[in-house]
Order: C-alpha cells, then structure tokens, then sequence
C-alpha cells in the first residue's frame, strides 16, 4: 500500500511569483547563503530575470531544454553547483517539465553521492535534498506535483521516483504561460489530458486518483474545447500530476518513450503522435483529435521511409521495457497481450 506524499505548499494565481522572494529570504540566515536558480533558457533574454529576487551571492543555472533532461547534463550543472562548496539554501526550478525535473535531480544529488543514473528507479535515494521551489512556466506535465524527476541516460528514459523528488513549495502563476508557442502549449497540455487517461483506465488508481483525474480531464475538456483560462490549466496540470503519479500511465507513454528514444522527439509531441493511434483503447482519443483539429494541428506521419526496421525494433523494444505501466493497462497477463508485433504495428501506424 503506498503512503502518498504531496506537495506541502503552493501558491496560486497571477503575480504570484512575487512570494518568491519572502520565501527565499525566509531560508537565508547568514551573508553566505545562497539560492541556485535553474531556468530554462528560453529566459535568458526575458523580462523575468529582471523581476527575480537574485542576489550577488546566487547562482543562475540556464537549463539546455533543446533536448530532455540527460544524466550526464544534470552531473554536470551539480558539479557546477558544488564549486561553491557549500549547500545551497535553495534550489528554484522555473520552467516546464524539463527544467522542474533537473532542479529536483540536483536538490537531491547535492546531498546523495554518486551519478544521477544511479537513482532512476524507484526509491533509491537516501538522503534528504536540499529545499526546493518549483515554478513551472508550461502547463501539462503536471511535474511540478509528482514524485519524479525523469531523464535519459544511455539506454533508459526513467525518473528518480521518490519522495524526496517533490517540489517543498510551488508557485503556479500563469502570467509566466504567455509566452509559449502555440503548438508546443497545445502538446504539454495533452500529457495532461493523457496522464487521466492512462489513470483512469488503468488498474493501479485508487478513489483518490480516480476524482483527481476525473476532475482534471473534465478542466481539460471546459478548456479547449469551451473557455481557455490558464489558472485552470495549471490546476488541471497539477492534478492530473497527482493522479498519475499515485496511480501510473498506461500504453501511450511507453509508447512515446520509444519514440522519444529513437527519434528524439519531446515528451509532449512523442505523447501526441503516440496517442493519435490508440482509439481501439481509449475512446478518449476521440475528444483528444476534436482539440488537436480545433487548434489547428496537424500531426505528420513520422514513421517514413527513413525509418529502418532496427529503429522500429529498438522502439519497441523500450516501448516493452515498461512493465509497471503495461501491467496496469492490461493487467499481468500484458504481456500476451501487447505483443511485440502489435507495438510494432501500431508505431508503423504513427
Ligand atoms: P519542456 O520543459 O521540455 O519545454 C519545452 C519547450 O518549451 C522548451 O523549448 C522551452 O524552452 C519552452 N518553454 C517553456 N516554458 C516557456 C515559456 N513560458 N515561454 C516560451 N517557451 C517556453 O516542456 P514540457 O512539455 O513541460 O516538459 C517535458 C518534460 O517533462 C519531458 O522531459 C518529460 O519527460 C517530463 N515530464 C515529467 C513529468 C514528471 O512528473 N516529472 C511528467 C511528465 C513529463
Ligand atoms: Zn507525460
């Protein structure tokens, strides 16, 4: 039976990211202190480092988000981290799902020895991380709810799962969501509306995931398909992180990690294209197309003539590496179910 940890703070609303700067005042209690920003690049050259209480003293990290989070990147930003040497008082992720997830790695990495590969699993980490915020700039991931901090290292897209990976406080502002890109906006809301999917069809959800994805996915449809309202997004966002991460996903994520994988394509993408062939499982995937067509993105065909059949068998192949998701789809039995050869049809389809 699990015992769920949740985030223990958040603020919520617009101006909100202002807290942020009673609440790193709060942790410093000597000159030397210092907090370590991790930002995604996109805001380099943006207004919001103006706005951001950062002191002589603190380290500003931009995060590389062109590719997903790699191990051997995160070993190097915390080798960065610890020329200080001193432990920070806090560690500030701003950014999506990408940036979130290296803060995380490197609040715990700063105080658990070894490589970041070393803890992708479930519950490996021993010690406790230093204090982190969370302040996601793009909503859908849901992470800054979750437990997890995913990466990919040689051979594996896995996160550090663990209690020690949830985001201490979290501020949700949507003013920072303004400017995303449309079609990269449309794609990280999807893994919302997917991860209440996989929750909700699943077999591993309980009473308390079921309401938080049902509600969730109900936000999703009023959204895009009725009223867009950005709060309610970050609400719906943060939900179906909940739900997902006390439950687990199901087919399209294995799926899209795959893809991912061999094509490196991002997360919320890879879930997108993934998804479009899934209707003989989830009837969702109906209302799923509706939001794609009324916000006018068309998925490609990426499975062309450049793809070689030993690139669709490694894709299956890590597609079928995830047990713990495809058991809850299917059951034990999964793996009579969705064999091989229906994962390879399937992503021939995509
Ligand atoms: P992302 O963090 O990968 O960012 C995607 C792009 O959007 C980047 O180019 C980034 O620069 C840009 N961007 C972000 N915010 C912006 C803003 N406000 N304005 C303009 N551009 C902005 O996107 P994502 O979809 O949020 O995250 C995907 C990652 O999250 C994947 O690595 C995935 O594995 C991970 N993920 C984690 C969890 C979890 O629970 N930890 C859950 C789902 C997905
Ligand atoms: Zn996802």
């Amino acid at each position: 039976m699990k015992n769920s940890k949740l985030v223990q703070h958040y603020y919520l609303g617009s101006g909100s990211i202002k807290n942020l700067e009673h609440l790193i005042f709060s942790k410093k209690n000597q000159d030397k202190d210092f907090v370590v920003f991790v930002i995604d690049h996109f805001f380099k050259n943006n207004l919001i480092l103006s706005e951001l209480p950062v002191n002589v003293n603190d380290l500003t990290l931009f995060a590389d988000t062109t590719d997903e989070p790699r191990a051997e990147y995160i070993d190097d930003l915390v080798s960065i981290v610890k020329q200080k040497k001193q432990l920070p008082v806090a560690i500030i992720g701003i950014g999506g799902g990408s940036t979130l997830d290296i803060a995380k790695a490197i609040s715990i990495l700063l105080t658990n020895p070894g490589k970041a590969e070393e803890y992708q699993g479930w519950d490996l980490v021993k010690f406790s991380p230093v204090y982190k915020i969370g302040i996601p700039t793009i909503a859908g991931t849901g992470a800054e709810f979750t437990r997890t901090a995913v990466m990919t290292s040689k051979i594996k897209k896995l996160g550090i799962n663990s209690d020690h990976s949830v985001y201490d406080q979290v501020i949700m502002d949507p003013d920072l969501l303004h400017t995303v890109p449309k079609d990269q906006f449309i794609y990280t809301a999807m893994d919302c509306f997917v991860h209440n999917v996989e929750s909700l069809r699943g077999r591993q959800n309980d009473a308390m995931t079921i309401a938080f994805a049902q509600k969730s996915l109900e936000m999703m449809k009023d959204i895009f398909l009725g009223n867009m309202d950005l709060e309610k997004l970050m609400v719906a966002s943060a939900m179906g992180g909940i739900a997902v991460a006390n439950s687990n996903v199901g087919i399209c994520h294995p799926l899209s990690y795959g893809l991912s994988l061999v094509l490196n394509l991002h997360h919320g993408y890879s879930i997108c294209i993934a998804m479009n062939q899934l209707e003989e499982y989830y009837p969702e995937v109906q209302e799923f197309k509706e939001i794609l067509r009324r916000n006018k993105i068309v998925l490609p065909k990426i499975i062309n003539d450049d793809i070689t059949d030993e690139m669709i068998d490694k894709m299956a192949e890590a597609t079928l590496n995830n047990e713990r998701p495809l058991e809850n789809a299917f059951g034990p039995e999964w793996r009579s179910i969705f064999t091989k050869e229906k994962v390879i049809d399937l992503i021939r389809k995509m």
